[in-house]
């Protein structure tokens, strides 16, 4: 059996809802369908859940929200009608509309984007619809309530067969609606093919497959055709934007493969994403680039800092305690770095530095902005040997200044940080080099 996912483009127009149902007529084993809220047409347009957030934010200032809810509504109605659909959406709005009078709640208001194009998209499939609040599951502090989901969820399937699942949120044990973060849609089809033991899980979206690199900075990269769950960790906390990163949980211990699709592109491959690949036919040695900008290091020079028993964590106790996320510590001998993001100690920057003197009982603090962090990602790294000599000869051939070095010690990925006006730069002449 298999769980497909589709994005909100794949549900934005009554010609998205075609291509949707040839895939799903196409394979009988694809009997449960997640939707995410009907997103933008083109470029420009906007996506129902945007505007239902935007809803909420009038309702709050009591500033009438009137044409944007006629918005909302034309949207649903035209895809019903040009499907000439049964299903009476214009009720289910009415309701939704009586509700916004009631001030109902933010989670409840944007699960609405998710619910009703569920129900359109399970009318013209001829499959069911199940509401997600019935069969998906939190506990109070908001994890997953994977035991009760999994009765819940088997249920469904044994009285219906074929489902649709509308992504994004679920509901306490009370039965409040609860919305997932933003993108949970993946999360819905993720915790769905878990507690169904999927064959696969598929995710429906307008790409091809996840690119080796950045299509805003590379022309037409190539596409990767396997990766596995922590190359892809790797990849997307360095900012490749694929899949919910809390998608993969769900999925990963029982080894159920994820595969990104295109629903304007069927007959593409895709990517498959999976725990471990064994037969590794991978040409590359890495398995894509990608990288950050705005990032601040904090240098803190001392006599000996690597013989001081403690320094380092003195130091760091000053940023957890402004709450402040380390990324990584570059160390010397007299001397260690504090890589963080810009944006995130912008606004403290001051009372941070002071304190780490006071900490460190030096005044020898340096503060440098504008690096940027580029990763190379690829499981057949550690296998090679040469990899850093390469990339860092690449970089140096390019007079591209490297201020940064990191490596995981599982050796998937190499981090080095440039200055953020060479960044373009490096990923280019290394992906040209590597990829
Ligand atoms: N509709 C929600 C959002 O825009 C969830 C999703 O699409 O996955 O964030």
């Amino acid at each position: 059996m298999i769980v497909s996912k589709f994005g909100g483009s794949s549900v934005a127009s009554s010609e998205q809802f075609q291509k949707v149902r040839d895939i799903i007529k196409s394979n009988p084993e694809r009997k449960v369908v997640v939707t995410s809220a009907s997103g933008k047409r083109y470029k420009g347009d906007n996506k129902v859940t945007d505007m239902l957030y935007l809803i909420h934010a009038h309702l709050q200032y009591s500033v009438s929200s009137k044409d944007l809810f006629t918005s909302v509504q034309n949207r649903f109605i035209k895809i019903q009608e040009e499907l000439s659909l049964k299903t009476n959406i214009a009720v289910d709005l009415e309701e939704l509309e009586l509700e916004l009078t009631k001030r109902c709640s933010i989670d409840y208001l944007v699960s609405r984007g998710e619910y009703l194009t569920g129900i359109l998209l399970a009318d013209y499939l001829g499959y069911k619809f199940v509401d997600a609040k019935d069969i998906i599951r939190f506990n109070y502090d908001g994890s997953i309530d994977f035991e009760k989901t999994e009765m819940l969820v088997k249920d469904a399937m044994e009285q219906h067969g074929n489902i649709v699942v509308p992504g994004f949120y679920g509901a306490y044990p009370d039965g409040t609606v609860h919305v997932m973060k933003r993108g949970g849609s993946d999360i819905t089809g993720s915790i769905l093919a878990r507690v169904l033991n999927a064959e696969v899980y598929e995710n429906w979206t307008d790409v091809s497959g996840i690119l080796m690199a950045d299509p805003r900075i590379i022309k037409n990269p190539k596409q990767i055709e396997k990766i596995t769950y922590s190359e892809l960790r790797e990849l997307s906390y360095m900012g490749a934007n694929v899949l919910h990163e809390d998608a993969i949980y769900p999925v990963k211990d029982l080894n159920i493969p994820i595969l990104i699709l295109n629903t304007n592109e069927p007959e593409f491959k895709g990517t498959m994403i999976c725990e471990s690949i064994l037969h590794d036919e991978a040409k590359g040695i890495i398995t894509g680039i990608a990288g950050k900008k705005d990032f601040t290091v904090i240098t803190l020079y001392r006599h000996n800092a690597s013989n001081e028993v403690g320094l380092l964590r003195k130091a760091l106790e000053v940023f957890e305690k402004y709450k402040i996320n380390v990324e990584h510590v570059p160390s010397g001998i007299d001397n260690f770095s504090i890589v963080v993001s810009s944006k995130n100690i912008e606004r403290v920057l001051y009372d941070v530095v002071s304190e780490l003197k006071q900490v460190i009982q030096s005044d020898s603090v340096k503060v440098t902005s504008n690096l940027s962090l580029l990763a190379i990602v690829g499981r057949n790294m550690a296998k090679h040997v040469g990899v850093s000599g390469q990339l860092f000869k690449t970089l140096g051939e390019h007079e591209i200044n490297i201020r940064m070095i990191a490596q995981g010690s599982d050796e998937i990925n190499i981090i080095v940080g440039v200055e953020n006006e060479d960044f373009e730069k490096a990923i280019t002449v290394l992906y040209d080099t590597f990829a």
